[in-house]
């Protein structure tokens, strides 16, 4: 029988590579920058598979694709996919959920404790030959624990920092479409409130929710004006999530105290003003970027991929209407 072409479009490593090869005829970008769209709609062509890695795929290289019909996501988020033109073609569409949410909701606290105790300051401070003497009023921050930690989008990184709190002793307030089970808030010891509550009482607001056209913007000058002027705004979300130029209008005014960033609307560019702002931690969108991690992300795509191919259903499918 013939092995079905499969495309990868990053080099991932070699073993997760090796396991698509003694499956698939595989074919994959040797390089670790964006695929420009006309190479991934002429490497889709005459793919049955493909492993998305850092890369889009809009419905235009869709339309190209005639014999794809298995379309696996390394990482949760799959905003970079046009995933309604796949349902239409009855195509299913898999993410990594599960592969990463204790190293993503890591990276918030990272940045949330960083912005807080200003972590990089002090680096900076030290690194510039600045320090002279020890002072007593010298880069004070704000104290992390038993303050208030707003979760907004109580999805598996969301519980997972929330879990993080608690070790802090922080209080949890959440924010989500749906309140998840009692067992899990009893477990958590996370309150549910309404939204308005959550900007107002949160001193640490952490965004956890998936990019779509719903939540473009959750986050925009009125809600930053019902923040506490000495909360954080912390997002390892998605930058499109936040209205960037409203956060920087925010921050300038002192609206609220800091922030800690992992995600930007138009990344790789950054808001020049955010760069310039010492109570703001800024991180190249590497949420789930451990060797470990980034290993079983791939190795589950992988795996997804394969089953898709083969007919099963894999846990993660993200459109599961094609199956109706
Ligand atoms: P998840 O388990 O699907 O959780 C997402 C949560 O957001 C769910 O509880 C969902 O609630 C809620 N939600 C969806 N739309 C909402 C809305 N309009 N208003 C309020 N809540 C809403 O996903 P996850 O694994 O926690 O990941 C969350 C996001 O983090 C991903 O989508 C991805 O974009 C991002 N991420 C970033 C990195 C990074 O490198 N920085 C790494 C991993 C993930 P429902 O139950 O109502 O749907």
């Amino acid at each position: 029988m013939m092995k079905p072409r499969i495309f990868v479009t990053r080099p991932v490593p070699s073993g997760v590579l090796d396991l698509l090869a003694a499956h698939g005829d595989l074919h994959f970008r040797a390089e670790d920058t964006p695929i420009a769209l006309p190479e991934m709609a002429e490497a889709c062509r005459e793919a049955e598979g493909v492993l998305v890695c850092g890369a889009h795929l809009p419905r235009e290289v869709l339309q190209q694709a005639p014999r794809l019909r298995a379309v696996s996501n390394v990482g949760v988020g799959y905003d970079n996919i046009d995933v309604p033109a796949c349902t239409e073609r009855h195509i299913p569409v898999t993410n990594t959920s599960g592969a990463l949410e204790e190293t993503t909701a890591e990276l918030a606290l990272a940045l949330l404790v960083a912005a807080a105790r200003r972590v990089v300051e002090g680096d900076r401070y030290v690194r510039e030959g600045r320090w002279r003497q020890w002072e007593w009023k010298l880069l004070w921050g704000a104290d992390v624990h038993h303050r208030t930690l707003g979760i907004y989008g109580f999805g598996r990184i969301g519980q997972t920092l929330a879990r993080y709190g608690r070790g802090l002793s922080m209080s949890i307030l959440y924010h989500s479409r749906r309140r998840v089970a009692e067992s899990i808030e009893r477990e958590l010891e996370a309150r549910y409130v309404d939204r308005e509550i959550l900007l107002r009482e949160s001193d640490f607001l952490s965004l956890h929710v998936p990019l779509t056209p719903e939540t473009h913007h959750l986050i925009k000058a009125e809600d930053l004006s019902l923040m506490k002027p000495t909360a954080f705004l912390i997002n390892t979300a998605r930058g499109k999530v936040v209205d960037e130029d409203a956060l920087v209008t925010a921050l300038r005014a002192g609206k609220i105290a800091g922030a800690g960033l992992d995600v930007f609307e138009h990344e790789p560019q950054v808001n020049p003003a955010l760069l310039s702002m010492p109570h703001v931690v800024l991180m190249p969108h590497v949420g789930s970027a451990t060797a470990s991690t980034r290993f079983n992300m791939a190795k589950l795509g992988a795996e997804n991929l394969l089953a898709l191919l083969e007919g099963r259903r894999p846990a993660n499918v993200v459109n599961p209407e094609v199956y109706d």
